[in-house]
């Protein structure tokens, strides 16, 4: 741990505890802060922290005291602080909050299983998490302590089996690596024999929040159900610790390839080289940055918005400044159930038949050159790997490949025809008369007659 070239941290009010304690995920669980005199062993709170962490019907409040650790104490702007320790801001409504920003409940065809996009599905098997997030997206479903998904887990896994273009899913919750490992390993198990199942993904906080957790036995677990993949979700560089360190570097040894997901939060990482920072100290921990969320619109993270502008900024920071591979897609998740929509700098500035024009991130503007004589490839080399049924949500790629010639939004045609006919038909002259244009008698004479 000495060797590291991250932090290890401890707050004074723990420094009394024996390392075998302190180590212990257990005891970390057992131990952690949810109340006014938790915190305020370890910092004075704010006026508004104390009055909500006084109010009733609050997302759940729990920070692990390694987590808790990490907040300097004299800070009352600690991005850590910000993450985990509520506000009366969590109370204030804003235009656009809902509670399911993501309308996950819409797109589930069983409980807890949110089927969004064609091969892949989502699976919430918990919602217990280590720490919980003051801007959480789930807060609807994550916290009760007397309910869980497990008890809907054979219906999820009865819908994956029957649904074969399901090739990808993405264990969530709640935080997955909460579970107890026997129920974990159910879960992993149970989707490894479906032969359809290509690749398992993870998504945990886990070993940000408690790292101790991420032990030999749990890798071992988890290399048992390869391919498997983990996100996890780090916001701020003051994140990446020792502890952290070493839990990714127990996963990657596991062959456990790592990626992150960070949220855009005002106030935690809202500024394009503290983002540069994370970036950089997640490649040295082999972590690869993922996805960089605009901040839904889910009821109590309001004062966590920053403008989807900030999010372009800190892109435009980062492409071209630092390791390509270090760069994250920034995706807004559209409300409503719209799913992720990539959102980047415009780098290109024009095209013609000949020429693409285009700028780099100093603003070098050049010119590539289009082929004069491109051919597509043979369809004999292609068609293997075209889709043996026909995929209704092709979108804007089957207005490429020529399948149709236009998306519209629902209600287009009757909109537009208004009651009548389409354009091209004729209307008899009693349609006519029923709108009130016209008559036998008018209908000959000129219409400015
Ligand atoms: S770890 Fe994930 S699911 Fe749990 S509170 Fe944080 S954002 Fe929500």
């Amino acid at each position: 741990m000495s060797n590291s070239p991250f932090p290890s941290k401890r707050a004074p009010a723990y420094q009394h505890i024996p390392d075998e304690k302190w180590n212990d995920w257990r005891w970390q669980l057992t131990h952690r802060l949810n109340t006014i005199e938790d915190f305020e062993a370890l910092f004075p709170l704010t006026p508004s922290e104390k009055e909500a962490l006084s109010s009733s019907g609050l997302f759940r409040v729990e920070v692990t005291p390694y987590f808790a650790s990490l907040i300097d104490p004299n800070n009352p702007f600690d991005p850590i602080r910000r993450q985990v320790v509520p506000t009366a801001r969590e109370m204030q409504s804003f235009t656009g909050m809902m509670e399911d920003s993501l309308a996950e409940d819409m797109h589930s065809p069983v409980p807890g299983l949110v089927h969004r996009y064609p091969d892949r599905v989502l699976m919430l098997i918990t919602n217990q998490c280590a720490t919980y997030c003051r801007y959480c997206t789930r807060g609807r479903l994550v916290g009760d302590p007397r309910q869980g998904f497990m008890r809907d887990f054979e219906a999820q896994i009865v819908y994956i089996r029957r649904t074969p273009q399901i090739r990808d899913v993405l264990i969530s919750g709640g935080d997955p690596l909460t579970l107890s490992p026997d129920h974990l390993e159910r879960v992993l198990s149970s989707l490894r024999e479906i032969p359809h199942v290509e690749i398992i993904r993870i998504g945990s906080r886990v070993p940000v929040f408690l790292p101790q957790r991420v032990t030999t036995q749990l890798t071992e677990l988890l290399e048992k159900y390869h391919p498997l993949w983990l996100n996890i979700h780090v916001n701020h560089p003051n994140e990446i610790t020792a502890e952290l360190a070493e839990a990714c570097d127990r996963l990657s040894r596991a062959g456990i390839p790592l990626g992150n997901q960070s949220v855009l939060l005002a106030g935690v990482n809202d500024d394009p080289y503290l983002m540069r920072r994370l970036v950089q100290d997640l490649a040295r921990i082999r972590v690869r940055p993922y996805y960089i969320y605009q901040c839904d619109l889910v009821e109590g993270a309001g004062h966590f918005r920053t403008p989807v502008s900030k999010g372009l900024e800190i892109i435009e920071a980062l492409r071209g400044h630092t390791s390509g591979f270090t760069v994250p897609t920034y995706v807004v998740d559209a409300p409503g159930g719209g799913g992720k929509i990539p959102v980047m700098p415009n780098y290109v500035l024009s095209s013609s038949p000949d020429k693409v024009v285009l700028r780099n991130f100093e603003g070098y503007i050049s010119a590539y050159s289009e082929p004069q004589d491109y051919q597509p490839p043979d369809k004999s080399l292609t068609d293997p790997y075209k889709p043996k049924e026909t995929d209704l949500q092709e979108g804007v790629l089957g207005l490429l490949k020529g399948d149709y010639m236009n998306i519209k939004p629902e209600g287009f045609d009757a909109l537009h025809m208004r009651g009548g006919e389409p354009h091209r038909l004729r209307m008899d002259a009693q349609k006519w008369k029923a709108l009130g244009i016209g008559s036998e008698e008018t209908e000959a004479k000129s219409p400015d007659a």
